[in-house]
């Protein structure tokens, strides 16, 4: 919205929305459109005299200062930002990529979620819901999933939450863990624990060790985060697989490229993989892409120790974990609600 003289910025992705995590959850139960979670980056980019590249970036020549794209021919650069998050696919499962949907990237998600809705409303297709990986990602997107199916009256088996380990929500505290395992039973939600999937069909799954299979006709994988493959042919310095960066966002083995969000990992303090902290750099990194260009001064980025979490249990209510406490209810819903509402309203400026 502020450019820099003399800098043309090109900005690609994909596709030209950007859906925002913070409302998924939201839209998957029913009570967000699918507008509201969509950043317009056709919009934004025309505003700040940028351009957009629908396309995927397939691969950086550092040498030559050139990003490849899959279906349009080679950008160069002088500052490379790289944002690209992460994945949640599960390419080492025999049929995944044909039968199950990663909850990241968000848009091609969102859109197979949509189109799964209008088959089951026109009763082409029973609903038969099942998420492999009980994080609180996987746990939030079953419950809002078990709340839209239940909400619109279809006729549905119970939504079945797949986790490989002995136990769900590990990384939650045990009150946080309590109340969400409650509303995983108000829904009715089959938990399936010790079941590593060997193998995914149109039909549903199989398992490694003698457990029956499971029927599913809309299998949701939210096993974790894996880093984008084609980093690793760089030459990036990377930290299982994504790519390091110094306090001041920058990698540390490559001049004039910086990373961001996910996709990075900041060796000087390791966070864990959250939108808070990809927003917080935010700033930083603009401040220091320009000092890149420019040569003024970088500044450093801080990561916070804790943020606040709230976790939506699919009707309008929500659970937050912090400080060990774990209130829950309508209020903490709406207290969400006007976080997302107030952070999607920064993309809607008029120039
Ligand atoms: C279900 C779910 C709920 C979540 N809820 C929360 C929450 O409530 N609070 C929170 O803090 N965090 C939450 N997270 C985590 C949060 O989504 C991420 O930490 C955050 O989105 C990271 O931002 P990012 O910009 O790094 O990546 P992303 O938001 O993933 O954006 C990356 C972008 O890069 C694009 N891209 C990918 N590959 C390429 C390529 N090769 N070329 C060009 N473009 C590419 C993608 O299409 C995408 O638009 C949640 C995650 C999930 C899965």
């Amino acid at each position: 919205m502020n450019p820099a003289p003399g800098v043309s910025v090109t900005v690609v992705n994909p596709q030209a929305k950007a859906p925002y995590t913070g409302m998924l959850p939201g839209f998957i139960a029913g009570h967000y459109d699918r507008s509201a979670l969509d950043i317009d980056l056709v919009k934004l980019a025309r505003r700040a005299g940028a351009r957009l590249i629908t396309d995927f970036a397939t691969g950086i020549d550092v040498a030559g200062k050139q990003v490849s794209l899959a279906e349009r021919p080679d950008i160069a650069y002088d500052t490379l930002s790289v944002d690209i998050g992460i994945t949640t696919k599960l390419p080492i499962i025999a049929g995944a990529a044909q039968h199950a949907v990663s909850a990241k990237p968000l848009g091609p998600f969102a859109n197979q979620w949509e189109a799964f809705l209008t088959r089951s409303k026109r009763d082409e297709v029973t609903p038969q819901i099942a998420v492999i990986g009980g994080g609180v990602a996987g746990v939030e997107l079953a419950l809002a999933m078990a709340y839209r199916v239940q909400s619109e009256g279809f006729e549905t088996t119970p939504v079945k939450l797949i986790e490989a380990k002995p136990d769900i929500l590990r990384e939650t505290g045990s009150a946080v863990r309590r109340k969400l395992r409650r509303e995983l039973n108000h829904y009715g939600i089959n938990v399936i624990t010790n079941a590593r999937v060997k193998k995914i069909t149109a039909s549903g799954m199989a398992f490694e060790a003698g457990l029956k299979d499971v029927q599913a006709n809309f299998v949701v994988t939210a096993t974790g985060a894996r880093p984008h493959n084609w980093l690793s042919e760089t030459g990036l310095k990377l930290h299982e697989g994504y790519i390091e960066v110094d306090d001041r966002l920058r990698s540390i083995n490559t001049p004039g490229i910086f990373a961001a969000g996910d996709c990075a990992h900041m060796a000087f303090a390791p966070r864990p993989k959250a939108g808070v902290f990809a927003v917080r750099q935010a700033p930083v990194l603009l401040n220091n892409l320009r000092a890149d260009l420019s040569g003024r001064k970088m500044r450093l980025y801080r990561p916070q120790k804790s943020y606040l979490k709230l976790i939506s249990t699919g009707r309008k209510s929500a659970i937050t974990d912090k400080w060990g406490l774990a209130p829950k209810g309508k209020f903490i819903w709406r207290l969400k609600d006007k976080i997302d509402r107030d952070f999607m309203d920064q993309f809607q400026m008029t120039p």
